[in-house]
């Protein structure tokens, strides 16, 4: 790494102590930036990175509810406004047991390149508890999104920050949410909250954004070395709202989408997952993946494990954060791997970027290729602005234009700064100058 970036990196490692998912974010990015602070002297004049890895605001509370039986339970609530340069605050909220300020951190942070690349007005924010809706009823599940809301409602706006989806928050969280805000504010206001219901100020497309982008973002990269999706052996981890699109998106393209798992196991299914049932499975009973097993002959159903043990031609990580080693990278680039889309955020371990940039497999970093979900939040907010809902066609029309521009993008900026075919050199980059010419352009603020 630049030694002026490494001094900046140890001040931000020293100031955040503890918080290693924000570390490994922040480094990931700073390693990408020497050759930009090169031509642009002026950011490090300015200080642009000590104050990008300073979030403008950072707020933790309280969240009481009670449970079914009548007991008193306390969570901690966060929403991490990281950087305004762009437009509001626009980033999700994940309910997970493993929430805490380090991962809010380093999802903002990811967040502000992401939607600078998207070419939409968006800054960056994101936030979250330490809730786990899992095994909750949905009356505990409304309880505790109205307490959360309670606190939050004062902080948001759809000017100033507007959250959405993660990990844990669905449709039926931000339809929670968005009741308690309104009740609060007696406003109904609908770009406050992007992945709404499509009766209620929702976007067709919203859903699908994520998994969809990242399936075509993927797409683009094959195309550069004369391949595409049809074919291809792809395994994808997760099974919740981004892995499900993905693995439809994929199979749309003739690809055979081979295994998924979620966060007990791992199924083979040699056939092609059948998206019907592992929605219905999923989403409609809200079951575990075993029960898919139980319902189609032929199909393998592994208790723990990788998934990443299965041999595929293209990954696609769409679960978590760490998901994938550099053992894992190391196997799958053995059998066969010729391309990684991440449809999560940070999946890959640094060790495992590094095996898939050494042994040339193209490799879509999160931050570009899942950006399609917040991009469909902004073509949400457009909807709001103007009072108008589009067609699925005119908007899984946008959703790839966007997603073509944003690889075209990241190429040509690997290009321009001497390493083609680095998507993350040309994600981080391309994400960066942007933003730090309006930090600069808005003044010391
Ligand atoms: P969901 O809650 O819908 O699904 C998450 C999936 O990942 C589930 O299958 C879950 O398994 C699994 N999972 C979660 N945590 C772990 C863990 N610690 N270990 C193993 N498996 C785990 O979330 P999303 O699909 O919305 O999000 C998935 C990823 O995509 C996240 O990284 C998120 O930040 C990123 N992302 C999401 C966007 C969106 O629009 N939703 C936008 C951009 C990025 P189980 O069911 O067992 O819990």
């Amino acid at each position: 790494m630049d030694a002026r970036l490494e001094a900046i990196r140890g001040t931000v490692l020293a100031r955040n102590p503890g918080e290693g998912e924000f570390h490994q974010a922040v480094t990931e990015v700073f390693e990408s930036l020497g050759p930009v602070h090169d031509r642009h002297p002026e950011f490090l004049e300015g200080a642009v990175l000590e104050r990008l890895c300073e979030p403008e605001r950072q707020i933790i509370f309280r969240v009481p509810w009670t449970d079914d039986a009548g007991r008193v339970q306390i969570n901690r609530g966060f929403r991490v406004e990281f950087n305004s340069a762009l437009g509001p605050y626009k980033g999700g909220l994940r309910f997970h047991p493993s929430v805490y300020l380090g991962i809010v951190k380093f999802l903002g942070f990811e967040q502000i390149f992401k939607n600078a690349l998207t070419g939409m007005p968006i800054g960056g924010g994101k936030g979250g508890s330490d809730f786990d809706p899992r095994g909750r009823s949905d009356a505990e599940v409304m309880r505790f999104c109205q307490s959360f809301m309670t606190e939050l409602y004062r902080h948001i706006g759809e000017y100033t920050d507007v959250p959405a989806g993660d990990i844990g928050v669905g449709g039926r969280e931000i339809g929670y949410l968005f009741g308690q805000y309104k009740r609060i504010t007696n406003r109904y206001e609908s770009g406050v909250l992007t992945g709404k219901g499509i009766s209620w100020g929702g976007s067709l497309v919203r859903p699908e954004a994520t998994g969809y982008g990242t399936v075509i973002f993927t797409e683009e990269m094959l195309k550069t070395r004369g391949k595409s999706f049809d074919g291809q052996r792809v395994v994808v981890s997760g099974t919740g709202n981004v892995a499900i699109n993905a693995i439809a998106k994929a199979q749309s393209l003739g690809a055979i989408v081979v295994a998924c798992s979620d966060s007990s196991g791992y199924i083979v299914d040699d056939a092609g997952i059948d998206v019907a049932l592992l929605r219905q499975v999923k989403e409609v009973e809200r079951g575990r993946l075993k029960d898919y097993e139980t319902r189609r002959p032929a199909v393998t159903y592994v208790d723990g494990g990788s998934v990443w043990d299965v041999d595929a031609t293209v990954a696609l990580p769409c679960a978590t954060q760490n998901e994938l080693d550099g053992d894992a990278a190391a196997r799958l680039v053995r059998n066969g791997l010729i391309a990684v889309g991440e449809g999560a955020n940070m999946p890959s371990t640094r060790d495992a970027v590094a095996v898939f940039q050494d042994s040339g497999v193209l490799f879509g970093p999160g931050k570009a290729a899942n950006a399609g979900g917040v991009a469909t939040s902004a073509l949400e907010m457009q909807q709001n602005a103007s009072r108008d809902s589009w067609t699925f066609a005119h908007t899984e029309q946008r959703l790839t234009e966007i997603m073509v521009g944003i690889h075209d993008r990241c190429a040509a900026t690997a290009d321009e700064y001497g390493d083609p075919g680095n998507y993350v050199l040309g994600a981080n980059i391309g994400g960066f100058v942007k933003v730090a010419d309006a930090m600069l352009a808005q003044g010391l603020i």
